[in-house]
């Protein structure tokens, strides 16, 4: 495969490329325990995210859909993507956990191995550190999840 060298290929690698082509779970879910939106004006990026819940009674079991849709750079709908692609089965502290791994990721903060290993394919979004104005639109679909959770977490408090 050769790239011509302004040709963003060359310059995310594959993971990047092939999930801002084809982004994973964009679909609005038909009903959603969490949602949140963000915008960027600075760039117009949005990032409008979903998740339903599974429950045993009342308490809050894993993730069991995600929805992420963005709209805006090649950086913006990879990072939505990915995001969205990784989020299922986990429950609601581990996708806290895996939102703050990769801020510390784009912050370049050393990971060790067993962080890297948590992050999976999402490491292929570090490459956005050498484009510093990218890094938010690559974090705006994390502010959406944490958003959406912070919500969750008020909710759940004010019911209990
Ligand atoms: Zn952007």
């Amino acid at each position: 495969m050769s790239s011509l060298p302004d040709n963003p290929d060359a310059l995310y690698g594959d993971v990047i490329m092939d999930h801002y082509r084809n982004p994973r779970r964009r679909a609005r879910l038909p009903s959603a325990d969490v949602e949140a939106e963000e915008f960027n004006p600075f760039c117009g990026d949005r990032a409008t995210l979903q998740l339903r819940l599974g429950r045993s009674g009342d308490a809050v079991c894993a993730i069991e859909d995600v929805s992420a849709l963005a709209e805006g750079c090649s950086i913006i709908q990879a990072s939505a993507s990915l995001l969205a692609d990784n989020l299922r089965g986990r429950t609601v502290d581990q996708a806290a956990d895996l939102s703050q791994l990769f801020r510390d990721l784009m912050q370049g903060k050393p990971l060790p191995p067993v962080a890297i290993a948590e992050l999976g394919e999402l490491e292929a979004l570090e490459v956005v550190r050498q484009y510093p104005v990218r890094i938010k639109c690559a974090l705006l679909p994390w502010v959406a999840l944490e958003e959406g959770l912070r919500r969750l977490s008020q909710r759940e408090a004010s019911q209990g």
